[in-house]
């Protein structure tokens, strides 16, 4: 107990872990994803905290973004000025950043302390917690690999008694070259497929199955090209597979684009 309290004490209720896709910028626009996502926000536990693993911030060995106020990273390009106003200041979280590296026992750790939260991050913040009320501290993902990422998540998991919410920002299907924006598009068989097995996979926490992704998933050459989009889901479970209670869901899903599942998950 007295490390829980130094460590910033424990929570009413443990947190559940979450994998959600991020969309766009574009998806500041879709008031019904937002309300959505705000919707789910709305039924969580409020956190003390949010740790957010973004796909767009890989980098070994994991490194410690901005713990003081820095302005956000728009990692995008070709969209319309009002794109590159959004800002979000949220409270940062330093003391989350101490308590991580606690957990990783030793393992490098790199701080960007400029480093601000990128579009993958900053966009479902704005719709979840939109008076940027909650401390965040985004982490860059150490690696692709999956294994690994799902021993990091195991890593983190204590932080869910103490109240931090730890969010792997994706997209489970991310194929920018079949993206369509006509929104009555329909989703190809090979995205329909690969969404379908990887619902199974979760709603089972069936581990050796996600880990072998690559070789397993139907349609999975086309559903990603690359696969940064898709491995924050594997931090989301380990952080939540020693915890029998942590139940999977899919608050959001459908899709979006043609193309990409918007598919959400939440563990707890
Ligand atoms: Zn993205």
């Amino acid at each position: 107990m007295a490390q829980q309290l130094a460590n910033g004490g424990t929570h009413g209720r443990t947190m559940p872990a979450i994998f959600l896709a991020h969309g766009s910028p574009l998806l500041l626009d879709d008031r019904g994803w937002v309300s959505e996502l705000a919707g789910w926000a709305k039924a969580l536990p409020r956190p003390r905290a949010v740790l957010m693993l973004s796909a767009h911030w890989v980098d070994r060995p994991i490194t410690l973004g901005a713990t003081r106020s820095v302005p956000l990273v728009y990692d995008f390009y070709g969209f319309p000025a009002r794109y590159y106003q959004t800002t979000y200041p949220a409270p940062p979280a330093p003391e989350l950043g101490t308590r991580l590296r606690g957990l990783l026992h030793g393992q490098p750790v790199a701080e960007d302390p400029e480093r601000g939260l990128d579009h993958g991050a900053y966009v479902p913040l704005v719709c979840m917690y939109p008076d940027a009320d909650v401390p965040v501290l985004q982490v860059s993902l150490p690696t692709l690999e999956p294994a690994e990422l799902f021993q990091l998540g195991r890593a983190l998991a204590p932080l869910r008694q103490e109240g931090i919410l730890i969010v792997g920002s994706g997209f489970l299907t991310h194929n920018l070259r079949t993206i369509d924006f006509n929104p009555n598009a329909t989703p190809p068989a090979w995205a329909t497929e690969f969404d379908a097995w990887t619902a199974d996979v979760l709603a089972r926490r069936d581990v050796d199955a996600l880990l072998a992704y690559r070789e397993r998933a139907p349609g999975v050459r086309q559903a990603l090209p690359t696969h940064e989009h898709f491995v924050p889901v594997v931090v989301a479970l380990g952080a939540a597979i020693d915890d029998a209670a942590a139940a999977p869901s899919f608050p959001i899903s459908g899709f979006t684009y043609g193309s990409a599942t918007r598919r959400s998950v939440q563990f707890g």
